[in-house]
């Protein structure tokens, strides 16, 4: 399959703005080809001149890192800046639709939202698994995107390899494999198998294991034609160039992400275990992610109460599969302790109430 055939039409035929940093890239000379101040900055006289757009730099250790070639990858102004550039490249407004399996990340649907694209559904099953079946059922010709998160937010479980493989290899048109959280789950992303899907883009983040949300960086990996594209559409510099140093510091000490997971991980296990042996609890479901779903009574309430002593977690429970649930991300050990004992005198306030 060759993927660019599913362009829209006029985005196949564009020609990119080519900025000044694309005419020339070497470094060294003297640069009167981009407007900047010759002055400098007062801040740290070193931000007056415009970032490297495609950040080269970033890519070639990432490519090191993920075993991919740098021009398999594309950096976005966080991963939703890719899930948005994805849907205005292959769904024409008023007239395409994206594909979600319910319950998932809000980003597909308010960015398919934005671009007036339409958006069809089918849900994930009981146990949050894609129902290859009935997805299959519900492809029409307008349907463009696929968009798989695994392991999924808000529901925390990785989905089965084989359902994944299948719906990649059988749906006529792009399909997004959402690895946000993989790096907390052992299961190995599917950028090593991009080679044997044409329409796969996967995409991960530095948000979440890489603990640097406030940066705003996020990957997609997929082959080299889907990924001009990307560069073709993106703001010419959607990076700045003080992110994309943080992210290089970050880069270079990529040795201390495994620690961080591992941290992250036996925390997890820590909370989990006091949820399960709290009474208050009916479920909590296994989680691949850095949060875990938690299905207990009076959701709403339990919510409030945890919120009126400062503690916030996510309400779910309005959510399609996860009625009475709420999504509690993993904190530092005294982070998760003091939820916990909010959570216990919450739950038995509440307890003693409805009684
Ligand atoms: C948090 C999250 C992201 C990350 O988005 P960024 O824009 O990179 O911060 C992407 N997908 C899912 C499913 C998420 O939960």
């Amino acid at each position: 399959m060759d993927i660019t055939a599913l362009l829209r039409p006029h985005i196949s035929k564009l020609s990119p703005y080519s900025s000044a940093r694309d005419e020339y890239s070497g470094k060294e000379g003297i640069f009167l080809d981009a407007n900047e101040n010759p002055f400098g900055d007062w801040v740290d006289g070193q931000y007056h001149r415009y970032p490297d757009p495609y950040q080269q730099a970033i890519k070639e250790k990432l490519s090191t890192l993920k075993r991919i070639p740098a021009e398999q990858i594309f950096l976005g102004n966080g991963s939703d800046e890719a899930i948005d550039l994805l849907i205005r490249a292959f769904c024409e407004p008023n007239q395409d639709e994206v594909l979600l399996l319910p319950p998932t990340y809000g980003m597909y649907e308010v960015s398919a939202g934005i671009n007036a694209v339409g958006i069809r559904r089918v849900p994930l099953t009981a146990d949050f698994q894609p129902d290859v079946a009935a997805i299959q059922a519900a492809i029409s010709p307008k349907t463009k995107m696929l968009f798989l998160c695994s392991p999924n937010n808000p529901s925390g479980n990785k989905m089965e390899r084989k359902s994944l493989r299948q719906l990649i290899r059988e749906f006529p048109g792009v399909v997004v494999v959402d690895e946000a959280y993989s790096d907390f789950s052992d299961e190995p992303s599917f950028i090593s198998e991009l080679a044997d899907f044409p329409n796969l883009v996967v995409i991960q983040t530095f948000s979440k294991a890489w603990g640097l949300a406030n940066l705003r960086v996020g990957m997609a990996f997929s082959s080299v034609a889907l990924i001009r594209v990307l560069n073709l559409i993106k703001p010419p510099y959607n990076i700045s160039g003080l992110t994309q140093e943080k992210v290089l510091q970050a880069l270079d000490q990529a040795e201390l992400l495994e620690r961080r997971v591992a941290d992250m991980l036996a925390e997890r296990a820590y909370l989990e275990r006091a949820l399960e042996a709290s009474d208050f609890v009916q479920k909590v479901f296994p989680s691949h992610a850095n949060f875990l779903l938690c299905k207990l009574p009076h959701a709403r309430d339990v919510y409030e109460g945890l919120l009126k002593q400062f503690i916030i977690v996510r309400d779910r429970s309005k959510v399609l599969l996860c009625a009475d649930c709420l999504r509690i991300s993993v904190g530092t050990r005294e982070e998760n302790e003091a939820f916990l004992a909010a959570f216990e005198q919450v739950a038995s306030a509440l307890a003693a109430e409805k009684l």
